[in-house]
């Protein structure tokens, strides 16, 4: 099959038996579920994009493997121009969304497990690059969805997989069969999860060999028996429950969920297992899959902090602020911010280099640093946003209100900020501001910035681990002249 359509991405979605709940409920059908709708659609945008001449050569490319046309979100990157053209993609995707379009985690997850176990064939003389390279194929000639999965619940922190008092919390393999193995146990935070055709699950730390049931990498599709997803809740989430929810939603038509998988006994077949009990390269997985995803952020998080800038321009613009000098200053400040992000991104690409399986990875202590910055700037970028677009962000009455007879014209009258635009095109904006600032857009641009792709504990570690401190000590030592 060739590229799939964004209608023939949902109805392939459609098909699919899979197993979520949320607010207390089993989703019957999903596709049609006003909050799990607009995380859908943001999946749907990498589709149609792929479909539009001006961005084909952003949103396509040439597979490495059958030389055929994909979707860059399922290609093995084989150059640093590769790398970078996928950062400016994720941008084009957040100034679309706004919001997490979920389809990044699978192909950070394919060029990590790609390189990955190429190089544990190589030691172990195993068979999983093969197996690997078969499930890209499968993937990219059905222009699949993929969810990467690593995060596992973890437990109690202070101890490994293997001696928690439970011992599914982490991901294990539970049975080895001759023809698979077994598995069971849970990922957590798994954006995308319910909109995608098959999970890449990965381990989520370096492993010591007692956790060898622990170091396992594996593909299933996301409706195999006995996979459970429960749904997270976010801020102002039941909003869009409301009846004739529109503005009130603030971006109605995107956004992203997140679920908790629950693995219970899943049979895996032995042509989709890429790591089986090989503790000593789940921490190479990791930390190649983790870099791939913080380069991701100085793509994605740049695109939404474009929307969250031009929302707040436009308050300013709303409310006849707009030529003050403090107001240009803010905006400055919040472009100079996000731009600075955007720099990081395409410098950990450009920076990139050939695995020895031959894709590209990107520059790894560039890529933790792009993270660390994305841990902290977004929440000055909100603050800011928050300074220019004033209390009433906050204090807006309801859509209902203005909807109402009884208040509607008081609040259309009250409410608003220069003469020649409506108080409602100033509500849609202000509403705007909230979902990314705190409402369900926040889980993305705000707290997954902290977390997502890993903790900023971590960015320090892979920082202090990749700084080369010696060879700056030596630097030092010359030009002092220190023998
Ligand atoms: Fe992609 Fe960003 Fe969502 Fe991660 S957070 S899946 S990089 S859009
Ligand atoms: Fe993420």
């Amino acid at each position: 099959m060739a590229l799939m359509t964004g209608e023939q991405y949902i109805e392939s979605i459609r098909k699919l038996k899979l197993n979520i709940y949320m607010l207390g409920k089993k989703i019957e059908s999903p596709i049609d579920d006003p909050i799990l709708r607009p995380s859908l659609n943001s999946v749907k945008m990498t589709y149609d994009l792929a479909q539009m001449e001006e961005y084909e050569d952003l949103m396509t490319t040439k597979s490495s493997l059958t030389g055929e046309k994909i979707n860059r979100f399922l290609h093995l990157h084989q150059s640093s121009e590769d790398l970078v053209k996928k950062v400016k993609m994720q941008r084009l995707l957040g100034q679309k969304t706004a919001a997490c379009f979920q389809r990044c985690v699978g192909m950070d997850a394919f060029n990590a497990t790609f390189s990955t176990t190429y190089e544990v064939d190589k030691y172990y003389n195993t068979n999983y690059h093969e197996n690997f390279k078969n499930f890209v194929k499968y993937a990219e000639e059905n222009d699949l969805t993929i969810d990467g999965a690593m995060t596992d619940p973890k437990g109690d922190r202070g101890l490994s997989p293997s001696k928690q008092a439970d011992p599914d919390l982490y991901l294990r393999v539970v049975e080895r069969r001759e023809d698979g193995i077994v598995v069971r146990g849970a990922k957590a935070h798994q954006t995308g999860m319910c909109n995608s055709h098959e999970i890449l699950v990965m381990p989520t730390i370096a492993m010591r060999p007692e956790d060898k049931d622990y170091a396992v990498a594996f593909s299933v599709p996301t409706d195999a028996e006995g996979i459970t997803m429960i749904i997270g809740r976010q801020s102002c989430d039941t909003r869009k429950l409301e009846e004739d929810a529109d503005l009130d939603v603030g971006n109605k038509n995107f956004g992203g969920v997140e679920a908790l998988v629950i693995f219970e006994d899943v049979f895996v077949p032995n042509e989709r297992i890429f790591l089986n009990g090989e503790t000593d390269f789940a921490g190479m997985l990791v930390e190649r899959f983790a870099g791939y995803h913080r380069q991701s952020y100085g793509g994605c998080k740049v695109g939404v902090g474009d929307v969250l800038i031009g929302a707040a321009a436009l308050a300013a613009d709303y409310n006849g602020a707009a030529k003050a000098s403090h107001i240009k200053d803010k905006l400055i400040e919040m472009t100079h911010l996000n731009e600075t992000l955007y720099a990081c991104g395409i410098a950990c690409s450009a920076e990139g280099h050939a695995t020895k399986a031959g894709n590209y990875q990107i520059d790894l202590l560039l890529a933790n640093v792009c993270k660390q910055n994305i841990t902290r700037f977004p929440y000055e970028i909100v603050r800011l946003a928050e300074d220019i677009a004033g209390g009433i962000m906050v204090t807006l009455p309801s859509e209902k209100d203005f909807k109402n007879p009884a208040t509607g014209s008081l609040l259309d009258k009250y409410l608003k900020g220069v003469a020649e635009v409506s108080t409602v095109d100033r509500m849609k904006i202000l509403r705007l501001l909230e979902n990314i600032c705190l409402g369900t857009a926040a889980v993305g641009y705000r707290t997954e910035s902290m977390h997502g792709a890993g903790s900023p504990q971590a960015q320090r570690i892979m920082i202090a681990r990749q700084g080369n401190l010696s060879h700056k000590k030596e630097l030092a030592k010359a030009i002092a002249r220190i023998e």
